[in-house]
């Protein structure tokens, strides 16, 4: 069925990115927004905007029924739910397709079986796709719950089957915490989730995070669009993403992508959807759970594959097949995301309230700003700190860092921290150059002090060399020159202003 209109479900820069490839298929689109959005870049897009309701996310944005009712009165056929909010809301799924609706996403029933951590670890499990080892269903027997553990040996982590965000984790060191670490992670679980089930994992020391972007249909055609690396996190969420990977072999990557097919495949996947793994120091692979959405950093994937994710997850939910087969897609070039949030890394990383004075966005080739506010406009305290995304795109891995340093320079920011100074910190760190990082790279590397550290041109010249002998090949004096000379003209502006 052709899509005529569709309503986002969301705000700030997925619900204008949503809206843009929209646009462009001629598909006609309506904004909701809240009363602290009133301003907002996406209401002012929109062919349509309807005010849903005062600022808090539960008044506004979550308001499922309100919104099917819109969608009702305007005539939209379907409901692209962006991230967050209610994307991964099955009963709002299965209320939006009652309702004669296309919701523009996965089937309510491959939602449930994918949103608790343990019902999507047995259906990976059944597939034959490698789990972390632990318990890996909820715990109802402490003593062999506290076997197994000792059995994988400390540190361990308890999740919540329920858990997300980063909530509702507790690493135990050793089994005199067990007991105690177990009723804390058992009240956040029903604190947080309203569901009290939780499981063990090894606590993985080294672990990267590596995730694959699966591409399905309702005629059961499934594809991955290889993998991202998300290791660059604080507070178990993600900063700085890349694809591909620096360290994944192709035959890794072919298996990783083999079983995120799988694990779709095990729950009639349709859509656009993201396989997490685990990956510990020697390369070895664990399934970790499945988002069932348009992930925030799927732009580093559309840059190395050429596929526009939103365009496929529209067709997809209109009936059409994939226009295209696992072989005619490869990896070209390399993207790199830095997230933009409102947040002081000087200061712990916490969120840093204000307006934006000063927003001037960089350009140029190899640039992508995805964002979702204007110069002047007061970013909102009621959602989540990420206002934009920077992401850069090179012919190797080396040029979309290069672009990346070059980018965040460019980019000029007044009346909130960001985490910019951050990304470009990574941008220059050995560990993340030479592709050796994993989950811990904040804890291990980063200190504030060393944001306002000058590092002289001769260890750029050497990153840059490193990166690109990582890369198997040899940098040319150009590059690393140029790399010297932007990195050179920003302390300059730095201590003028
Ligand atoms: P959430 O749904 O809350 O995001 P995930 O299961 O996706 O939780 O895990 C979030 C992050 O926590 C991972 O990216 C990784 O950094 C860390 N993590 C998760 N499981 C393990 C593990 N078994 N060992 C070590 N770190 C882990």
């Amino acid at each position: 069925m052709k899509i005529h209109k569709i309503l986002i479900a969301n705000r700030g820069e997925i619900a204008l990115r949503v809206m843009r490839t929209a646009r462009e298929m001629g598909i006609a689109t309506v904004a909701i927004y809240s009363e602290a959005d009133r301003q907002a870049p996406h209401v002012k897009y929109a062919d349509e905007a309807v005010c849903i309701g005062p600022p808090p996310s539960n008044q506004s944005y979550l308001l499922g029924d309100k919104i099917i009712d819109i969608c009702q009165q305007l005539g939209v056929d379907a409901i692209h739910p962006g991230y967050g909010f209610l994307s991964e809301n099955a009963a709002f799924a299965r209320k939006v397709r009652e309702a004669g609706i296309i919701f523009i996403g996965p089937s309510p029933e491959s939602m449930e079986m994918m949103g608790g951590k343990i019902s999507a670890k047995q259906a990976a499990r059944r597939m034959n796709v490698p789990l972390v080892p632990g318990v890996n269903e909820a715990i109802t027997d402490r003593v062999a719950a506290k076997q197994v553990a000792a059995e994988v040996g400390y540190p361990i982590l308890i999740k919540a089957s329920a858990g997300g965000g980063g909530k509702g984790m507790r690493v135990v060191n050793d089994e005199a915490e067990f007991d105690e670490q177990m009723d804390r992670a058992v009240s956040e679980a029903i604190a947080s989730f309203g569901d009290g089930s939780v499981f063990i994992e090894k606590y993985i020391t080294s672990p990267k995070h590596i995730e694959i972007q699966i591409l399905g249909d309702q005629h059961g055609n499934i594809v991955h669009l290889f993998e991202r690396e998300c290791s660059i996190q604080r507070r178990h969420q993600k900063l700085v993403e890349e694809a591909p990977s620096a360290v994944l072999t192709p035959e890794i990557r072919a298996a990783m992508g083999q079983c995120a097919v799988a694990v779709a495949k095990a729950c009639g996947y349709y859509g656009a959807g993201t396989v997490e793994f685990i990956v510990d120091e020697n390369l070895d692979f664990y399934f970790l759970e499945m988002n069932t959405r348009l992930q925030v950093e799927h732009p580093v994937t559309e840059l190395i594959t050429g596929v526009d994710l939103v365009k496929e997850m529209i067709r997809v939910a209109e009936g059409h097949e994939l226009p295209f087969g696992q072989e005619d897609l490869e990896i070209k070039g390399h993207a790199i995301e830095s997230r933009v949030c409102a947040e002081d890394p000087r200061n712990n990383f916490l969120p840093d309230v204000g307006t934006l004075h000063t927003y001037v966005r960089p350009q140029g080739n190899g640039v992508r700003v995805d964002d979702g506010i204007e110069e002047g406009q007061p970013i909102p305290i009621y959602y989540d700190a990420m206002f934009a995304k920077l992401i850069t795109y090179g012919a190797d891995r080396s040029e979309a860092i290069g672009k990346m340093i070059r980018a965040i320079d460019e980019y000029q920011i007044t009346g909130v921290q960001t985490t910019l100074p951050f990304c470009r910190f990574v941008m220059q760190h050995e560990a993340f150059l030479s592709g050796k990082f994993d989950t811990r790279f904040v804890g291990l590397h980063f200190k504030p002090e060393l944001l306002d550290v000058q590092p002289d041109a001769i260890e750029i010249q050497l990153a840059a060399v490193l990166a690109a002998t990582l890369q198997g090949r040899k940098a040319t004096l150009t590059q690393v020159s140029a790399s010297v000379a932007t990195t050179g003209s920003r302390w300059k502006r730095n201590r003028l202003g």
